[in-house]
């Protein structure tokens, strides 16, 4: 057979065994072959690496766009000098998914705008980049679609999808008060994520204290708390709203409203 019959052949086999990687690749990776005097099976290694990390390139791509994260926060990006209640360290220790590879809980504590959904985002895309599956709702997307697939009997379906996840993460918890089937509702998915021992990020501006005040009753409460904290590292974020730090630093305002017990409290979403 000749060289161009058996070239022809193989961009056929790759495109029938759907190696677009391989394939888009062969020409460059055939070509430095032979001008790097390369072995042949050299040259098969490199080109199925080409394959390999085109497949990896591209669940990331679509992992990326099922986590349903609302924007992309980069934990490099975080500044530990305006936020020094964040320890770099812990938060370092965390991008090394060791807490997922454990089914470990993450929960980010604070009043609004001192960084609890960057860093949730941050560790989510680390997890992401590095192959997880992650799904990501806010509380109040939790409960819409909770009441919807209660309606419609989807339930297990949607506990299904929160359990397939790697990484969930459960932003605003605390923002709104549950009224009882959404509570029962939220039990359920972190319970059986705990069951599974499957990793959970929560961010609340509640105290833990106050986490009771927005469930029904006060017991499931406790028995949420219970299955979140079992294994989980804890980040209380006291300090100021970054924006309003820097606005104020800018000298655009006044220290009015800059305090963390005046925003702790307030049912607004940062
Ligand atoms: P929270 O979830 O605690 O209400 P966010 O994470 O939404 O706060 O932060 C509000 C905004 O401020 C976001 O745009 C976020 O990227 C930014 N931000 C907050 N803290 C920091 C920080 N220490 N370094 C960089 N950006 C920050
Ligand atoms: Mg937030």
């Amino acid at each position: 057979m000749s060289g161009a019959v058996s070239y022809e052949r193989v961009r056929d086999h790759l495109g029938r065994l759907k190696m677009d990687g391989a394939l888009l690749a062969l020409d460059d990776v055939l070509e430095r072959g032979q001008k790097e005097e390369r072995l042949p099976v050299e040259v098969l290694d490199t080109l199925l690496e080409r394959e390999v990390n085109a497949r990896f390139e591209k669940r990331v791509r679509t992992y990326l766009t099922l986590s349903g994260l609302p924007v992309q926060k980069r934990l490099e990006d975080f500044d530990y000098e305006a936020q020094p209640q964040v320890a770099r360290d812990v938060i370092e220790e965390l991008s090394t998914l060791r807490f997922l590879h454990n089914g470990e809980n993450v929960l980010f504590l604070g009043p609004c705008g001192v960084g609890k959904t960057h860093l949730a985002i941050g560790l989510a895309l680390k997890a992401i980049e590095r192959g997880h599956r992650v799904y990501f709702l806010t509380l109040h997307d939790l409960v819409t679609k909770s009441r919807l697939a209660r309606e419609r009997n989807w339930a297990g379906r949607l506990i299904s999808t929160i359990l397939r996840a790697d990484l969930f993460v459960l932003d605003e918890l605390g923002f709104q008060p549950l009224e009882p089937g959404d509570a029962t509702f939220l039990f359920e998915v972190v319970n059986k994520r705990y069951q599974h021992q499957k990793s959970t990020i929560v961010t609340s501006n509640k105290s833990f204290g106050q986490w009771g005040d927005t469930f029904p009753d006060t017991t499931l409460a406790v028995a949420l708390l219970d299955r979140l904290l079992h294994h989980a590292t804890t980040v209380n974020i006291r300090g100021e709203s970054y924006r309003l730090k820097n606005r104020r630093e800018a000298g655009l305002i006044g220290t009015l409203g800059a305090s963390s017990g005046d925003e702790a409290g307030k049912p607004k979403s940062g």
